[in-house]
């Protein structure tokens, strides 16, 4: 997709501004993807990663379900109007989605906005797993990735190690129990992996990182139901910069490369994506 034939769709912008709905020009959807922000007037997340791209908000309006389902129709309507295709219609906003008490409620009304609306368009959530953690919550995803729903899970997994982890998510929970819960998640639901290879206080990821990163990944994959890996790298301003920076295109690739040879040795089909 052409940006200028998405009309107004260029960033993040109404992200930052507060907005639920928010058209956006998505590289890893390779098009249009509208987002859903269920924290527009501030962000929510129990990750500190240091290269995050939510910005402080300029707005004290909370999350509305009617919003956004009329937000989302208009969307949808004015895309169709331009020609645009809807590639997907994404949870991520300012934070983790699935610490949300509105996470459940809006998923299924945005489902049946795109059954009626867009119904070639995936609906993504964009997670950082924790909430795999609680029963709940992981019995509604396992609910959730399959018809009629059928969203799609993306997980992120940037580390594998614990050191490399606290480094770059900042976060407390325990990473063991966070990448068991993946695991057991991963045995029967399909999924996508997503990795941010960037430099952390300018110190890249080590081999012994790459490698253990790459063990797990695959562990990760080895049922068959981790149906993309993506690693991508630093390519949006955050308010912690200069901390994280991104890395040449070749330390990437060599990454991706890592996780290839990984795959192939425990003979996983998985493709991997690399985005700068
Ligand atoms: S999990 Fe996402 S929203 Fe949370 S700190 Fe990390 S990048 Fe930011």
């Amino acid at each position: 997709m052409n940006v200028e034939n998405a009309g107004s769709v260029k960033n993040h912008r109404g992200r930052e501004e507060g907005l639920i709905v928010y058209p956006v020009y998505s590289r890893r959807s390779e098009g249009l993807s509208i987002g859903i922000n269920l924290y527009p007037d501030r962000k929510r997340c129990n990750f500190d990663c240091k290269y995050c791209e939510v910005f402080p908000v300029a707005s004290n309006v909370p999350f509305s379900q009617t919003v956004m389902e009329s937000g989302l129709r208009k969307a949808i309507a004015e895309a169709s109007a331009r020609n645009v295709p809807v590639k997907d219609i994404c949870f991520s906003g300012n934070g983790e989605p699935t610490i949300s008490a509105d996470f459940a409620p809006a998923l299924l009304a945005a489902a049946s906005v795109r059954d009626a609306g867009a119904p070639g368009a995936s609906l993504v959530v964009i997670s950082n797993g924790t909430g795999l953690l609680r029963q709940d919550c992981f019995n509604f995803l396992e609910y959730a990735v399959r018809p009629p729903v059928s969203a799609r899970l993306w997980i992120k997994l940037d580390a594998g190690s614990p050191a490399w982890y606290e480094k770059i998510d900042g976060c407390a929970i325990s990473f063991a129990e966070l990448t068991g819960a993946i695991k057991r998640f991963s045995r029967d639901n399909e999924c996508v992996i997503q990795t941010m290879h960037c430099s952390v206080n300018g110190e890249s990821p080590s081999v012994e990182e790459l490698c253990a990163w790459a063990a797990l990944t695959a562990e990760i994959a080895k049922p068959g139901n981790v149906k993309l890996a993506q690693v991508y790298g630093k390519a949006r301003p955050s308010p912690h910069d200069p901390v994280c920076a991104a890395l040449p295109a070749s330390s990437l690739e060599e990454r991706a490369g890592a996780l290839q040879m990984a795959f192939e040795t425990a003979g996983i089909t998985t493709p991997i994506a690399v985005y700068e």
